[in-house]
């Protein structure tokens, strides 16, 4: 996930804050309260995007590791008072936060490294807005007024009875995540989770195991988390992600990644009627009507489309425009994509950095080849840059020419790729943003607040920022419609995802 659309589209001043060193000792798993190397002692790389350079190695579990992550987090919940003790949980996830907090510098160096994510972004969604959440979950473990809500006495099927609804910890969660924002995704997902009583095995991306290895490490070395509450299974194997979301051992699985692979978890859950939580991926709309400011708002879609070399599946990357302003959009919006040509991450101005692999920058080339085989050109961009000799990095790409149809508007691209297309009004406009297998989130830009809200209520989709708001907050839940996924994350909604309802009738 992204932040959404702001208004102040210069990047914050990190000088004095650089940080240098990375965190060490990452070549652990966390199974049941102890760190260790994987079964056999086997490990896997991982790499800088941005000079292609090896970091160094994660532990790479086995089928036997995540057995033994899984049947620890079963016992600590059935055998310990975890789930029943919220002021512990709030107390823990504080500690948590703060020693994440205290190791910032050293986290967001890694987080730059191992993800390629531009360092202004570390400052914000990337670390420190994720790291400080940790506290609402926490509030929220001792505030939260739905544990026991009294329904009164009622003569039900002529029995005179009080009614209870109590809300109670789902049990064991199979977090599994992607590499585009993996301390958001991870935190967004272990810190309503643990809220909330459950317990957890987070099986994160083999791009960006170090960024959950450094949490894992933190957290069994400066928490009171009790053995087995969390566990973190770094692995190169995917089948380890279907073995957990399959494990009759797990009551929720918690995926965040692409549609493609949230089906197969939805499968692999449905053997045992495992409750699936999918956030999914998405093709968002950026819609400006006629009464928009063009240039405040092409400039926005521009930037929004290029920051973090597109790599959020939040991001607007369809460009719906009024006819009679195409133009002038195309000018403004690919004037600014110029301006954010690829650079390097570590330097505070960088908006769009390397993108996290070869083969993703291969992918997303294939998507710019299928662009111009299907009758697109480019405003700018169009390919890898020149300006680097190592790295995977994409200029940002204005793609013109081409309609909803095509490949480029239809697929989630996950590169700095925005498509721009024409529309005869708020109606067109509604109807090809409502023209997506997904419904993930959006962006409108209006003179007048009440039309942006009128075609807010027709586009089928999970978030959507109005003139520049910006909806990513701990508060706000966030989730798509459609094929982007299945429940919502962050918000009170979220923390709901963890827990099982239980309703007690007593008889009067
Ligand atoms: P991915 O789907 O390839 O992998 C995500 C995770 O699933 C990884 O940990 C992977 O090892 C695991 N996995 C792979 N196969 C599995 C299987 N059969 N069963 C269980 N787990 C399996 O996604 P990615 O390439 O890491 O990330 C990019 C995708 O994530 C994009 O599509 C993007 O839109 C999506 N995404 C969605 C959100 C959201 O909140 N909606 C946020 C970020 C990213």
């Amino acid at each position: 996930m992204t932040d959404s659309a702001t208004a102040d589209l210069s990047p914050p001043d990190l000088s004095g804050s650089a940080p240098t060193e990375l965190p060490q000792g990452l070549d652990v798993l966390l199974i049941d309260g102890v760190l260790s190397a994987a079964t056999g002692g086997g490990t896997f790389e991982t790499l800088n995007p941005a000079t292609e350079q090896v970091l160094g190695v994660a532990a790479d579990a086995t089928a036997a590791d995540m057995d033994a992550a899984i049947g620890a987090a079963r016992r600590a919940f059935d055998e310990s008072d975890w789930s029943t003790d919220p002021a512990f949980r709030a107390r823990c996830l504080r500690q948590l936060r703060d020693a994440l907090q205290s190791e910032g510098s050293a986290l967001r160096a890694l987080t730059t490294a191992e993800v390629g994510a531009p360092a202004f972004l570390t400052s914000g969604p990337q670390f420190d807005t994720p790291v400080e959440d940790l506290g609402y979950y926490a509030d929220l473990a001792e505030n939260y007024d739905g544990w026991k809500v009294d329904l009164g006495d009622r003569v039900s099927v002529g029995v005179p009875t009080h009614r209870q609804v109590w809300r109670e910890a789902a049990g064991v969660v199979g977090a599994i995540t992607p590499w585009n924002f993996p301390h958001q995704i991870n935190l967004a997902k272990l810190g309503p989770a643990l809220a909330a009583g459950c317990t957890v095995v987070l099986k994160p991306a083999p791009d960006t195991p170090w960024c959950a290895s450094a949490m894992a490490r933190i957290a069994a070395e400066q928490t009171d988390l009790p053995p087995g509450v969390l566990n973190v299974v770094t692995s190169s194997d995917h089948s380890l992600g279907a073995q957990l979301s399959g494990d009759s051992r797990v009551d929720v699985v918690s995926f965040t990644g692409s549609t493609a692979t949230g089906r197969a978890v939805m499968r692999s859950a449905a053997e045992n009627i495992t409750k699936v939580f999918l956030e999914l991926g998405g093709k968002s709309a950026f819609v400006i009507l006629d009464d928009a400011d063009v240039a405040s708002a092409a400039t926005m879609a521009g930037f929004m489309a290029a920051t973090h070399a597109g790599q959020g599946c939040a991001i607007t990357t369809r460009l719906l425009v009024p006819r009679s302003m195409h133009d002038e959009v195309v000018e403004a919006a690919a004037a600014t994509m110029a301006s954010l040509a690829a650079g390097d991450p570590t330097d505070p101005g960088t908006i769009c950095g390397p993108v996290i692999s070869e083969r993703q920058r291969d992918r997303i080339e294939g998507y710019l080849r299928s662009a111009i085989d299907e009758g697109g050109s480019f405003a700018c961009g169009g390919g890898r840059s020149e300006r680097f000799e190592h790295g995977w990095f994409i200029d940002p790409t204005l793609v013109v020419g081409l309609d909803n149809s095509s490949t480029v508007a239809r697929e989630e691209i996950f590169g700095p790729v925005l498509t721009v297309m024409a529309h005869d009004g708020d109606d067109d406009a509604v109807a090809i943003a409502n023209d997506s297998p997904f419904g993930l989130s959006g962006a409108i830009f209006s003179g007048d607040e009440d039309r942006a809200l009128a075609v807010a209520s027709q586009i089928r989709t999970g978030t959507l920022s109005i003139n520049g708001g910006v909806w990513y907050s701990a508060d706000v839940p966030f989730g798509g419609y459609k094929q982007s996924g299945i429940g919502r994350e962050m918000g009170v909604a979220g923390f709901e995802e963890y827990l099982e309802t239980k309703s007690i009738a007593i008889a009067r």
